[in-house]
């Protein structure tokens, strides 16, 4: 290293502190450190040869087991991957191969599921993606891109493609230039060696650095003065980063950066929902990929050993031939719930065809997937807006839904099949729902954007929470579960998730879903417990029960006691994923580990 570049090195570390510094006396809480965000590799997930000791003791907790009856414990021992002891009995004693993890009180919960995300999308984005979901202020997003800046290759393109909004950055209402991007000139300040990309939601708006305009210009892409791009010019930018940057090895990089990011947050169980497919113009937006080959670099990060969170993976179909060729195909030849405890695939979502009125193929298409047993998820977006408007999207499903399992009686129920989203259901709608045994996966993404509607069927943000999971405790009551539909319209951070489903506020504190709230103890179990039913594996995940699967977060905080707002400072001290642990803040230290940095 030439003393040229350690200097640069040296000022860009400075400049790192400054900004967190200034982040940390403007009250906001960041996830970076020294060494940057997603810097440890992940080890090798290995199987040891048994022996008689368990492998990991977890002692001095307050441990919520979200089990049937609500337990908390102090310890659970783990063991080939699942917990053996849950509470107090120490049957299982400390022996030399044990790693023994004092907890120092810190509150644990189950490793969250997200029943319902893009996790495959954020691990095929071009660039060195950063998520920016848990930036409040201009400086804040300036110390996330210098980290990350410092743990990327001289000139990487730094990216941050979806999954937030400028509402979001936002620190300080009195301010008036609070709820924007960054410019060009304070991306420039952030990161003056790498070009940068941040775009919005499915098709921006966007804004680059100077690096990045000059790239971007020779491109014939249009850039203002200030940064800021408009129109098509951020799907034809993203088109232009997706077919220079993207190869086999970068594609597994950037999952495994997703997966490492999603540890910080305590996402341990995905469930992919798909992309729209990739058309290879530039009207392909953030949510676009191909989907007959954006699997192989998980499946490749898998079988490598590598893959340290489990993913499930629907397969989206949204055909408008009546006849749905594709989807024909895939019944006759691919396997639902098809894997291992790591990767596994799922059922037909989150759309089984276009459109969803009469006239498109949807009834069809679910009739389809109920002949041939598989699961059928949807989404729904819609609301009526008084008694005599048109049926809304979720009431066609529902009723395709009831077609479906009358022709083939108790599909719905025995499959476990999902109605996602869902803000301007309706009780009626629920209890049709309800009737036939199917599931609702509810999502806070209204979080980033929602507005109160101005409906006088739902008037509500939604999804209504409360009625929801009022109409679960009913006997026989209907299933719902919790998720975060990440990468592009909203965060995954999960806790943000949990924040409006406890408060029904938007990211500029406004009241949007008014008498819809759930309590803490409610959604942490829709994010845990029942979606391990939800994924078909309430045996497995979802839950500290001896014989499950050892996946657990340790939180930086009380999540059951801490005020609201610090809800949104929630993070992962330590994370186990089948019983290995796959991400350490450095928080907690224990006798026994392999690793020096963590030796006290
Ligand atoms: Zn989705």
């Amino acid at each position: 290293m030439s003393k040229d570049s350690k200097d640069r090195s040296f000022s860009r570390r400075k400049f790192i502190k400054t900004a967190a510094a200034a982040a940390a006396a403007s009250g906001t809480l960041l996830t970076i450190s020294a060494d940057g965000m997603w810097k440890p590799e992940p080890k090798k997930r290995r199987k040891g040869p048994s022996h008689p000791d368990p492998d990991v003791l977890l002692v001095n907790g307050r441990i919520h087991t979200m089990d049937p009856d609500n337990r908390v414990v102090s310890s659970v021992a783990i063991k080939d991957g699942r917990f053996v002891e849950v509470g107090h009995s120490r049957k299982f004693r400390e022996g030399d191969e044990t790693k023994v993890i004092d907890l120092r009180g810190h509150t644990v919960v189950p490793g969250i599921i997200d029943n319902h995300n893009h996790f495959v999308l954020m691990g095929n984005r071009p660039g060195y993606h950063t998520p920016l979901e848990n930036a409040y202020s201009i400086p804040d997003v300036q110390a996330l891109y210098a980290a990350r800046a410092a743990g990327a290759p001289a000139g990487a393109w730094i990216t941050t493609i979806g999954g937030f909004h400028s509402n979001h950055i936002y620190a300080n209402p009195a301010d008036p230039t609070s709820g924007r991007l960054p410019t060009l000139a304070e991306l420039d300040a952030a990161v003056p060696n790498n070009p940068a990309f941040i775009e919005i939601g499915f098709t921006g708006p966007a804004v680059t650095n100077s690096a990045g305009k000059a790239i971007f210009q020779a491109q014939g892409i249009t850039v203002a003065d200030n940064g800021s791009m408009t129109g098509n010019n951020p799907s034809r930018a993203l088109l232009f980063l997706r077919q220079t940057l993207l190869n086999p090895a970068e594609r597994r990089r950037s999952v495994l950066d997703a997966m490492n990011y999603a540890v910080t947050v305590g996402v341990t169980t995905h469930q992919d929902q798909g992309a729209f497919q990739a058309t290879n113009t530039p009207s392909d937006g953030s949510a676009h990929e191909d989907n007959f080959t954006m699997h192989i670099p998980f499946l490749e990060t898998y079988a490598e050993g590598n893959g340290i969170v489990r993913l499930r993976i629907n397969f989206l179909h949204m055909e408008s031939d009546p006849n749905t060729p594709e989807l024909v195909q895939r019944l006759k030849n691919a396997f639902p719930f098809f894997g291992d405890d790591m990767v596994r695939t799922g059922g037909i979502g989150e759309f089984i065809a276009q459109g969803t009125n009469a006239a498109s193929p949807f009834q069809a298409a679910a009739l389809k997937v109920a002949q041939a047993h598989w699961r059928a998820e949807v989404h729904s977006l819609g609301r009526r807006q008084t008694p005599a408007s048109p049926p809304a999207d979720f009431e066609q499903e529902i009723t395709g839904f009831e077609n479906a399992n009358t022709a083939f009686p108790g599909v719905v129920r025995d499959q476990r099949w999902v109605v996602a989203h869902v803000p301007g259901i309706t009780q009626e709608w629920i209890d049709r729902l309800q009737a036939i045994g199917g599931n609702l996966s509810l999502t806070g993404w209204q979080y980033l954007a929602g507005n109160l509607p101005t409906s006088t069927v739902a008037p509500y943000a939604g999804p209504p929470f409360r009625m929801i999971v009022d109409s679960g405790n009913r006997a026989d009551g209907i299933h719902s579960g919790m998720s975060s539909d990440g990468m592009q319209i909203a965060p995954m951070n999960p806790w943000l998730h949990m924040y409006y489903a406890t408060t029904g506020l938007n990211t500029r504190m406004v009241q949007i879903n008014p008498g819809q709230q759930i309590t803490r103890e409610e959604v942490l179990a829709l994010y845990t417990s029942r979606n391990g039913w939800f994924l078909r594996e309430e045996d497995q995940i979802g839950s500290i029960e001896e014989g499950k699967l050892a996946d657990l977060v340790v939180l930086n905080g009380d999540y059951f006691s801490i005020p609201n707002e610090d809800l949104k400072k929630l993070r992962s001290v330590l994370t186990v994923v089948d019983g290995e642990v796959v991400y350490n803040a450095g928080v907690l230290r224990w006798h026994g580990d392999d690793d020096d940095r963590h030796r006290g």
